[in-house]
């Protein structure tokens, strides 16, 4: 399976669908995400939905709709100090309209800057309490006369609907994996156009493929768009089996993957396996109810098995939020590791099978059934003949492939391929419960409702 996916180019396919999208003015709500699902429409066949503001969705409801046309600040020679149009970040998202002159220490309570980081312009946003603001350099700030501002937001809010992307690739099974990332930031490469161009291209690739799984992919707002969907999808919540929420996977900081809340579900041991083979540098983390959309999904009445992949933790570099997560901070060669790291994860959860070694007693004779000559591949000889053995003593019905290459220490395409290649001379065949664990699973469905 991962070979399918794999491609030399990916790195930069993700990286140019990234920058199509980078300019476009998004938020929670708006024609920035239509615009944005419009662009990954010309990839992938998914489906959108508009929920109308003022939709419940447990304890929250869907908000008003806000879209922005213009913005400036002109001096009284009437030349624009900041223009939305030449960067987004430019005015706080969600600000309601305003319309007229203020003199700079009145204009001063709305603007933010960041004294810290002076060259940089700051992202703010206020979805949820009525108010408007510019966002500038803290330089440019210093650098304003002291005179009166036309001011001008030329926004809207009123009821509409919250924008969300949902594609869904069936596999021969209706038990789901989801991916999901948030679409909800304006003109940021890292947080949030990498995650989006990566699942949408990753989306493309695996249409071609034969899958156990079916994947269901998101691309939604935060937060608020994480329990729109959840809330109108709880049949389809019980299917889930594995899932990762992805973001942030193009900067050049070592991958993170933050456990899920149950903390010891495949995938969690899957993103640690393959990190630990990919990117040894990597760090897994804990879980905790802070982060991304993995905490609407690891919420206790949901607690799904749904971990977070992305690279630098988030807020904890000098670009998070800032006009510094421009096109240069991401590179297609992150962009392309965070990507195999996902494939990889994947073709873990789908072949983690337990196998019976079908001749248990003593070691069977490879070298008789064509197994003990070199093979190929990218594994050395050596280690294919250990991962043969490895495979056959702990294929009891009891260890998975994923148990066996970690007690091996060896990467899991190596065990896959081991056990593949013992399963066609005749000597390894599948636990015989395997089936049932995903009848089981699909009974479960219907039985946990209740
Ligand atoms: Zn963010």
């Amino acid at each position: 399976m991962i070979q399918r996916l794999d491609s030399p180019t990916i790195g930069e396919e993700i990286f140019s669908l990234a920058s199509n999208i980078f300019p476009i003015c998004r938020s929670i709500t708006g024609n920035g995400v239509r615009e944005t699902l419009r662009c990954l429409r010309q990839h992938i066949d998914l489906t959108v939905h508009e929920v109308p503001s003022g939709t419940d969705a447990f304890d929250w409801s869907v908000p008003q709709e806000w879209n922005i046309r213009d913005a400036f600040i002109k001096d009284s020679a009437g030349n624009r100090v900041i223009d939305f149009r030449s960067c987004n970040l430019h005015v706080v998202s969600y600000s309601t309209p305003v319309r007229g002159w203020l003199p700079l220490s009145e204009l001063k309570q709305h603007i933010h800057t960041l004294p810290e980081q002076p060259d940089l312009i700051p992202y703010r946003t206020s979805y949820y309490r009525p108010d408007w603001g510019f966002c500038m350099t803290h330089n440019q700030l210093q650098s304003l006369k002291d005179e009166a501002y036309e001011v001008l937001i030329d926004s809207s809010l009123e009821d509409g609907s919250l924008t969300y992307g949902e594609y869904l690739h069936r596999g021969a099974t209706d038990l789901e994996v989801l991916l999901s990332t948030h679409i909800c930031h304006p003109s940021m490469a890292n947080d949030n156009c990498s995650g989006v161009s990566l699942l949408t291209l990753l989306a493309k690739r695996l249409a071609g493929v034969k899958t156990r799984y079916s994947y269901r992919f998101l691309f939604i707002p935060g937060t608020i768009g994480a329990i729109v969907w959840l809330s109108r999808n709880e049949s389809v919540v019980s299917r889930i089996r594995h899932g990762l929420v992805v973001t942030g996977v193009g900067d050049g900081g070592d991958p993170t993957y933050k456990k899920s809340r149950r903390g010891c579900s495949e995938i969690d041991a899957a993103m640690a396996h393959v990190l630990r083979h990919i990117a040894p540098a990597g760090e897994v983390l804990d879980f905790s109810p802070y982060g991304y959309d993995e905490r609407q999904y690891c919420s206790p009445g949901f607690n799904l098995p749904v971990g977070r992949l992305q690279r630098s933790q988030f807020a904890t570099f000098p670009e998070y939020h800032t006009s510094g997560d421009d096109l240069d901070f991401i590179h297609p060669q992150h962009l392309a590791q965070s990507y195999r790291l996902i494939t990889s994860a994947l073709d873990v959860i789908e072949n983690n099978l337990r196998m019976v070694n079908l001749l248990p007693r003593c070691e069977p004779q490879l070298g008789r059934r064509g197994l003990y000559g070199s093979l190929g591949g990218e594994a050395s000889h050596a280690s294919q003949i250990m991962a043969y053995l490895w495979v056959l003593n702990y294929s009891d019905g009891e260890h998975s492939l994923l148990d066996i290459a970690n007690r091996a220490d060896l990467p899991f395409a190596t065990i896959r391929a081991a056990a593949g290649r013992l399963s066609a001379a005749g000597l390894l065949l599948q636990a015989t419960d395997q089936k049932d664990d995903a009848d089981r699973a699909g009974n479960m469905t219907t039985a946990s409702k209740g």
